[in-house]
């Protein structure tokens, strides 16, 4: 429903979307998107962002409407040698031999860690060779 160029009821139609229950004090975007399903006029998000900038409760409120983060879990503890493996790139470093970046392989249950040289520029393919090249030095069989 478009809403005429009427302030007082703009402001009656957030406050009375600010304090429905289920958003009361959301924050500007939920309750944009609550006023926005029935109605709208020009500058409608502005408006919106306006209210609850001046609630204090909002602004407190700020950062506490977002979904808690679950809880950390610890990986589980491999049991054999290199089956479960950490790997990164060490990359930015002065080019010696055309290699510029180093493959950090490190196996998560000893925490032995092997290194190989390599380009920044590496895809997925040239990753795979570089396993598959150097799996025997890593302590892990081909299958
Ligand atoms: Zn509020």
């Amino acid at each position: 429903m478009y809403v005429s160029k009427d302030e007082e009821l703009r402001i009656e139609i957030i406050q009375l979307h600010h304090d429905v229950l289920v958003v009361r004090h959301g924050g500007r975007w939920k309750m944009t998107e609550l006023v926005t399903r029935n109605y709208w006029w020009p500058g409608v998000m502005r408006d919106v962002g306006k209210y609850v900038e001046g609630c204090d409760m909002c602004q407190r409120m700020k950062n506490r409407m977002e979904e808690v983060a679950g809880k950390l879990k610890l990986s589980k503890i491999p049991e054999k040698p290199w089956t479960h493996l950490t790997i990164e790139f060490t990359t930015k470093l002065l080019l010696v031999a055309g290699k510029d970046t180093i493959l950090v392989v490190c196996n998560r249950l000893s925490k032995m860690t092997y290194f190989v040289a390599t380009t920044k520029g590496i895809l997925v393919e040239g990753l795979a060779r570089l396993f598959r090249n150097n799996g025997s030095c890593m302590g892990y069989q081909r299958v």
